[in-house]
């Protein structure tokens, strides 16, 4: 059985706990490997390597580590149909989708090649008499990321592409479900010329979660995953003095107006709802119609696209989605059904009964559709995470509008309309961080930044983009004075620019 261990000081090593977890074969439902839980104690080592190895990472020019994201680009564009495959192996995602997943990641990258450009302080010449004030950004020194398992390439390259381009090294946590696609990444990363120890994955659980929350040498966490743990690793962290962002779960809504195209808003909400099994941060879970007609108009449309929703293996390119990522996972999704039907919502497709044929051991279930859900059920409060989708039927846009403005999630939202001023109104007054316009996913571009509001998202910093530049360094404000303007004598009062 293959043995994942941790990736540390440019190669990979065995973990010494002798605690291993399972990564599945979610087509099949077997275990394909072993997966290393590492200690605090193994942790710490990492750590002192990054922390050893970010003194001379830092030193190097800016444009030196941007070669070696560009270089980088340039092996994932080399090795990305095997990274897809191995992806998509471990975690259940087409093979199309898996592209789209280190594509995504890959966009970060590029966005961190130009990272020199932003790393440019500020200058004041002659801020006083003969004295000239600068800022600088400097790395924070190691920093790690705790990762979840729906995008085993981009959320780790959105974390650690930029944090490198800016100096530091990092300890990646990946998700111990699929870890196989951020060891190999690290690998790339040592073929594009980074530095031993500059970037280290340690594999493993809550124990080393935990140490890494607590580790005096780690300046700053970058976390994304479901939020409970959000919410901890928030608190752990900032408790323990570090800079601490960290992204949760979402429940996302669409909103289709009475003069919406209803074909389009029906494309959107099929591929937005089940694409990925709906093991999306950004998928659509809640799709609100608005007045009774467009309610009407729109399930009638849907019913016959969820029941014919194409479901097989990762393998096959024509699938629209493959199966969950765990046993576990589908069975609580298909209990959230169940759920849903004593709370007395309209189950109009139910795919718990589906099995793929010759993969009957695999973790596949069919797309669910209700209707009738309403604010008070727990399908509509919670996550679920899976190819299930709830219709909320609104009386008018008021009605709609108050629905993700109170829901304690805020990741993401759309509309679909053809009436602008609708739409200007809805995306100036929704309380949530990513807004679509007759756009589905609204996943903002790596030169923007992502992260969602209330209950989505912990801290101040977005991901990618100008934020996290802003994140993963300190500015350093310098003044200086050169001989010919100091004073001869002593000054005891506060200097004014008076
Ligand atoms: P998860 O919270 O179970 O795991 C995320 C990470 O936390 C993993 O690395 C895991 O090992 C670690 N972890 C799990 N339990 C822990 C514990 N008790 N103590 C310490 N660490 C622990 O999430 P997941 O199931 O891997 O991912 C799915 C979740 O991630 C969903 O809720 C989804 O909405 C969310 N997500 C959010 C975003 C975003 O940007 N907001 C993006 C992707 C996924």
């Amino acid at each position: 059985m293959k043995e994942i261990g941790h990736f540390v000081g440019g190669k990979n090593v065995a973990g010494s706990s002798g605690r291993f977890g399972d990564v599945f074969d979610p087509n099949t439902g077997e275990v394909q490997a072993k997966v290393a839980l590492a200690t605090a104690k193994e942790l710490d080592h990492a750590v002192q390597v990054a922390k050893k190895a970010q003194l001379g990472w830092a030193e190097k020019n800016p444009q030196v580590r941007a070669r070696v994201m560009m270089k980088f680009v340039e092996l994932l564009n080399r090795d990305k149909d095997n990274l897809a495959a191995m992806l998509s192996s471990e975690h259940g995602k087409t093979i199309p989708d898996a592209h789209g997943d280190i594509q995504r990641g890959l966009e970060v990258v590029e966005f961190a090649i130009g990272i020199p450009h932003l790393l440019k302080g500020e200058f004041s010449v002659g801020a006083g008499p003969n004295i000239d004030m600068y800022s600088l950004r400097q790395p924070l020194g190691v920093v790690a990321g705790i990762t979840p398992f729906n995008f085993p390439a981009m959320i780790p390259m959105w974390k650690f592409a930029p944090a490198l381009a800016c100096g530091n090294s990092y300890i990646l946590k990946p998700s111990e479900r699929d870890p196989s696609v951020p060891m190999r990444l690290a690998e790339l990363l040592i073929e594009a010329g980074l530095p031993e120890g500059v970037l280290n994955v340690v594999n493993g659980g809550k124990e080393v979660v935990d140490a890494i929350l607590t580790h005096p040498d780690i300046q700053a966490i970058g976390f994304v995953g479901s939020t409970p743990i959000a919410e901890y690793v928030y608190t752990t962290g900032t408790a323990h003095g570090k800079r601490v962002q960290a992204f949760g779960g979402a429940k996302n809504h669409m909103i289709i107006m009475p003069d919406a195209d209803m074909d389009q808003a029906v494309n959107a909400l099929v591929g937005a709802g089940y694409g990925s099994a709906g093991e999306r941060c950004m998928a659509i879970s809640v799709a609100v119609p608005v007045g009774k007609q467009t309610a009407d108009a729109l399930i009638e449309k849907l019913i016959p696209r969820v029941e014919s929703l194409r479901i097989g293996p990762s393998s096959d390119k024509d699938a629209d989605f493959g199966p969950l990522v765990t046993r576990q996972h589908r069975d609580k999704v298909k209990d959230y059904v169940d759920i849903g039907i004593q709370e007395g919502a309209s189950l109009l497709v139910d795919g718990r009964d589906f099995s793929m044929q010759g993969y009957e051991n695999g973790f596949f279930m069919g797309g669910c559709l209700f209707d009738n859900v309403t604010r008070d059920m727990r399908i509509y409060k919670e996550e679920i995470f899976g190819p299930v989708l709830s219709v909320v039927r609104a009386h008018d846009y008021e009605d709609a509008v108050s629905l993700p403005n109170d829901h304690e999630y805020g990741n993401g939202v759309a509309i679909f309309t053809r009436d602008g001023d609708a739409a200007r109104d809805f995306s100036t007054r929704i309380n949530v961080g990513m807004v679509g316009i007759n756009v589905p996913i609204p996943v903002p571009l790596a030169y923007h930044t992502f992260g969602g509001w209330k209950r989505s998202g912990f801290g101040d910093l977005n991901q990618h983009g100008p934020d996290s530049i802003r994140f993963y360094t300190k500015t350093k404000t310098v003044t200086s004075r050169w001989p010919s303007g100091i004073k001869d004598s002593a000054e005891f009062v506060i200097p004014t620019m008076g």
